[in-house]
């Protein structure tokens, strides 16, 4: 979705593309794709000592306890300052693993102020247990402030594991419910009338309420903060791999448009011309986008214990788990002439007029759009794919 901010962009591209000015329609649609990779989105993980927060942050942001660039964690307490994680990929997503409030000595409202509260686009209370007087104090303090707070209980498989072993009839639904209305019910006897509590597992984040916690958190951001998260989400559902999808093709016109007024090359027994930097620099966000990279598709296997060969049986686009280079690029497109690749030129034709293309440079707008199109399909194809066999494991057992 385009702000007022976005359509002002539009326009000006729009206006230096019609005036033949391609070195400021470069700069404005390079601006335009810049804004979003730049949003910044500041999350705060608040909680006890050892509740499971740096494990939460590590989890989050795909990587492991061990992982240099970790947040320490052990059942000591290990978060005494406020640290920021940025996300590996999208250093414009931080994490902050801030120290938890009955640790500082400081009232909630003190915390707030010492932690500089204002940067945070939102609040995560983690608790392993039921939620303390001073996560309480400190969400009314958040609220206070206008801001957004929710409530992780963490840890639910470990109850779910204890639950198991000492009930002859055991139900994970009922486990479940039990704790999260235990958890209510505190919340509200503390005086928070409706809280959102959710159960999650930071060593297996598809399961539980770890999607739900990720939608509500997108519903209730601001707009123009949305792609910033969603981007920067572990591909947990087939829902956020479409998703992500859908984002990436609101921004091929724009790859398209700037490759039209670029340079290209000509593709061997194409024929097209296409810039083929700027598409490995494209089709590399899409790989990392949907984790199809060598060490995402490692970690997966390790997390999941499908093996990583199991899971490369299902990928079938040659652009995954490869560092992409222009030549790469090339490559492929050579080898998968007359498919499907240009078939959908005319989709992409009729941004030409809206975005103000010149008609001479349509040929070179529709090649990139439709190889780029093209490409992302093939590589969301192989990431709900990835994902289904990561599952079938957990499935099974
Ligand atoms: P912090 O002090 O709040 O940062 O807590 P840590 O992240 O260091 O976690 C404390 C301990 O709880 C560590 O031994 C973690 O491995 C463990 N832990 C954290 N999250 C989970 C979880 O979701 N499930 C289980 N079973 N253990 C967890």
């Amino acid at each position: 979705m385009d702000t007022p901010h976005d359509r002002e962009m539009n326009e000006e591209i729009k206006e230096a593309l019609q005036n033949n000015n391609q070195a400021l329609a470069i700069e404005k649609i390079q601006e335009r794709l810049d804004k979003e990779n730049n949003t910044p989105l500041k999350i705060a993980i608040t909680g006890e000592s050892g509740s499971g927060k740096s494990t939460f942050v590590n989890a989050f942001r795909g990587i492991d306890n061990s992982a240099e660039g970790a947040a320490p964690t052990g059942a000591t307490e290990t978060t005494s300052v406020v640290t920021p994680y940025p996300h590996p990929k999208y250093p414009n997503v931080t994490l902050w693993d801030l120290p938890g409030v009955g640790t500082t000595k400081f009232p909630a409202d003190q915390y707030l102020k010492h932690v500089g509260f204002e940067k945070f686009d939102f609040f995560i209370i983690i608790s392993a247990t039921r939620f303390t007087e001073n996560d309480v104090k400190l969400a009314q303090e958040i609220q206070r402030m206008k801001k957004k707070f929710y409530f992780v209980r963490s840890k639910i498989d470990s109850d779910l594991y204890n639950e198991r072993r000492s009930k002859r009839e055991f139900s994970e639904t009922r486990t479940k419910e039990r704790i999260k209305d235990n958890c209510i019910q505190g919340l509200q006897e503390q005086g928070i009338q409706s809280p959102q509590v959710f159960l999650v597992s930071s060593f297996e984040l598809r399961l539980h309420d770890f999607s739900l916690l990720t939608e509500t958190l997108e519903r209730e951001l601001p707009e123009h903060k949305r792609n910033a998260l969603l981007f920067a989400m572990p591909n947990i559902s087939q829902q956020i791999i479409n998703k992500k999808k859908e984002a990436f093709q609101a921004k091929i016109k724009w790859y398209a448009s700037l490759s039209a007024v670029g340079a290209a090359v000509p593709v061997p027994g194409l024929s097209i011309a296409v810039d083929a930097p700027l598409l490995a620099g494209v089709v590399t966000q899409y790989v990392f986008g949907f984790g199809l990279d060598r060490p995402s598709l490692k970690r997966l296997a390790e997390i999941t214990g499908v093996p990583f060969d199991d899971l490369m049986t299902v990928i079938i686009s040659p652009l995954a788990a490869r560092k992409i280079t222009a030549d790469l690029i090339i490559k492929v497109l050579s080898q998968c002439a007359s498919t499907a690749a240009l078939l959908a030129a005319e989709e992409g034709a009729r941004f030409i007029p809206i975005i103000g293309i010149p008609v001479a440079m349509g040929l070179s707008f529709t090649a990139t759009y439709s190889t780029l199109n093209f490409i992302l399909t093939k590589l969301a194809d192989d990431a709900q794919r990835v994902f289904e066999k990561a599952l079938q494991r957990n499935t099974t057992d």
